[in-house]
């Protein structure tokens, strides 16, 4: 694959590309993310939109669900895959979700940091990283998390 590009849908139809550091991962149980995926659990990174050069959005057919709102789901028109999502809740910078599983290179993976939507699981995770339930306590999680890794806290 070219260089430039270190993300890429699961047939390499969509190709884009991540220039800046990673905000923080996470895995999300909801219902939504189980069907999106086609997967028990999403497995999703988070950059700035900023750090981001998005796909060609013609290769890219976007829909939204809810909850959680504000969340645009692109899957690649050619294998229906996810390739990337964006989520622009004011006032927070705008954001791209990425699965982790589009991201080639490893040293834009960061380690897992929580467990949101843990209620709706398929099975138990027998991990040590916080779970979070339900819909106010994962989205105030996972606004948490945000904040501190958009201020630079660990
Ligand atoms: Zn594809
Ligand atoms: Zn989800």
């Amino acid at each position: 694959m070219d260089e430039h590009y270190n993300c890429q849908c699961s047939c390499g139809e969509v190709k884009f590309a991540v220039h800046g550091r990673p905000l923080f991962r996470a895995f999300c149980h909801c219902t939504i993310c189980q069907a999106f995926n086609g997967a028990p659990y999403a497995d999703i990174t988070l950059f700035r939109a900023r750090d981001v050069a998005m796909p060609n959005p013609e290769i890219v057919e976007y829909k939204t669900y809810r909850p959680p709102p504000a969340v645009q789901r692109g899957v690649c028109v050619s294998c229906g895959r996810p390739a990337v999502e964006f989520m622009d809740i004011f006032p927070m910078p705008k954001l791209v979700i990425i699965p982790s599983a589009n991201i080639r290179d490893a040293a834009l993976v960061p380690d897992p940091a929580l467990h949101i939507f843990y209620n709706s699981r398929v099975s138990d995770i027998g991990d040590d990283l916080p779970k979070h339930n339900g819909y106010w306590g994962s989205q105030l999680a996972f606004g948490h998390k945000l904040i501190g890794a958009i201020l630079g806290r660990k």
